[in-house]
């Protein structure tokens, strides 16, 4: 997928290591292809090293050991200037005493380009992100969103190769922030330039990128398209960190070529997909989705049951959270579209919550140490 004409990606980490104190490694080996025109996110949680990946690439961190390469060439001797990279920031960063048209023009002129076409592509990027009517009003008398525009169009407008976008929504409210989730992967799609976006939010990493690499502590646990991460996770970190995941103890009793049978704590014995947790006798955590387990009889006599009793429910309105527990007091999540038909509950009912065996995965779980 990667790979470009030459066979050379377009964009590489290879083994890419940083230290900031020469004792900790915030970034542990980091390798990562990238094609021409992609959409990547480095999606985790605060401190796990994605600004610093962006830094490194940007030029403004060196590289404590490792490459990074753009077309095949090593960037270390490439001044930050020199790389064709646009960044934009969660902070704007404008310059508040020039307008809108002096800001976009800036990257032009410090490129020297000629008067006449800087003066035609800042009117073509203000228009671009619908701020033609604006470009004689300063920074300051202008809305956060639109603010982020002239950001977004003063990273673009010299025509970078490649573009950083460090948490550039996370200053805006929920509506506007999806309004310019949307307007970004617009200006992706009609302009074709490579991005390396960055993002603790999960559902705008889901929602936006072509693939998702998922960083803990300095190490990417994985990187995959939105689909299989949500729908294979590689271990329990990535399947709690994106979305929610129901987690039943159990131990491996069986192993099939794609399969595994699981022997749950309750008893009960289950079929589920193969994943990290693959001999018999492991301690395993069986994941499904809120989404794919019903207690309606939906399934017939298919897929795997295990019993529950209903606690609670939460109206959302287009799907409603129900709340179960099983014998031996693990909570269970079970979100079932608004329907009519779905049988009323009581608290304390028994219901068998069923699920089918494509829809969960055996995954490796640490053995506590037992008890003295
Ligand atoms: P993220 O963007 O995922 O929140 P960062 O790359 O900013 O993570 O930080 C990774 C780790 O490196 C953190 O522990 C952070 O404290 C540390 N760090 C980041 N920048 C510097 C710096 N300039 N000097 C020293 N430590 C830093
Ligand atoms: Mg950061």
């Amino acid at each position: 997928m990667a790979d470009q004409a030459g066979g050379k990606p377009f964009l590489q980490f290879s083994n890419v290591k940083k230290t900031y104190d020469h004792k900790t490694l915030v970034v542990k080996d980091f390798n990562l292809e990238v094609a021409q025109g992609e959409f990547i996110t480095l999606l985790g949680p605060s401190g796990s090293g994605k600004t610093t990946c962006l830094m490194m690439l940007a030029g403004f961190e060196d590289v404590t050991s490792g490459e990074i390469l753009i077309n095949g060439r090593s960037v270390t001797s490439i001044a930050p200037y020199q790389r064709n990279i646009g960044m934009v920031f969660q902070q704007y960063a404008l310059f508040p005493h020039m307008t809108l048209r002096e800001n976009l023009a800036y990257p032009l002129k410090i490129r020297k380009q000629p008067k006449e076409q800087i003066r035609a592509k800042v009117e073509e990027y203000l228009a671009l992100v619908e701020l033609q009517d604006f470009g004689g009003r300063y920074p300051g008398q202008l809305s956060g969103g639109q603010r982020q525009r002239v950001a977004l169009a003063r990273a673009l407008i010299f025509a970078p190769d490649i573009v950083l976008m460090d948490e550039p929504l996370g200053a805006l409210d929920k509506k506007l922030r999806e309004q310019m989730q949307f307007e970004i992967k617009r200006l992706h799609e009609q302009l074709g330039f490579t991005v390396i976006y960055v993002t603790h939010d999960q559902t705008e990493a889901l929602t936006m990128s072509d693939r998702i690499a998922v960083f803990e502590n300095g190490i990417v646990q994985q990187c995959a398209p939105p689909d299989v991460l949500y729908e294979r996770p590689a271990n329990l970190f990535v399947a709690d960190f994106i979305g929610e995941s129901n987690k039943l103890k159990g131990v491996i009793e069986t192993v099939g070529s794609d399969t595994v049978g699981v022997r749950l704590e309750d008893g009960s014995k289950v079929d589920t997909l193969k994943a990290n947790c693959t001999e018999v006798g492991l301690p395993t955590m069986v994941s499904v989705r809120p989404e794919k387990l019903t207690f309606t009889d939906r399934l017939g006599s298919a897929g795997n049951q295990v019993k529950a009793r209903f606690i609670t429910r939460h109206y959302v309105g287009e799907y409603i959270r129900y709340h179960f527990e099983t014998a031996d007091g693990t909570e269970l999540v079970v979100k079932n579209l608004n329907d009519s038909s779905a049988p009323q509950l009581s608290a304390k009912d028994e219901v068998a919550l069923a699920w089918l065996p494509q829809d969960s995965q055996a995954l490796d779980r640490p053995a506590v140490s037992a008890a003295p």
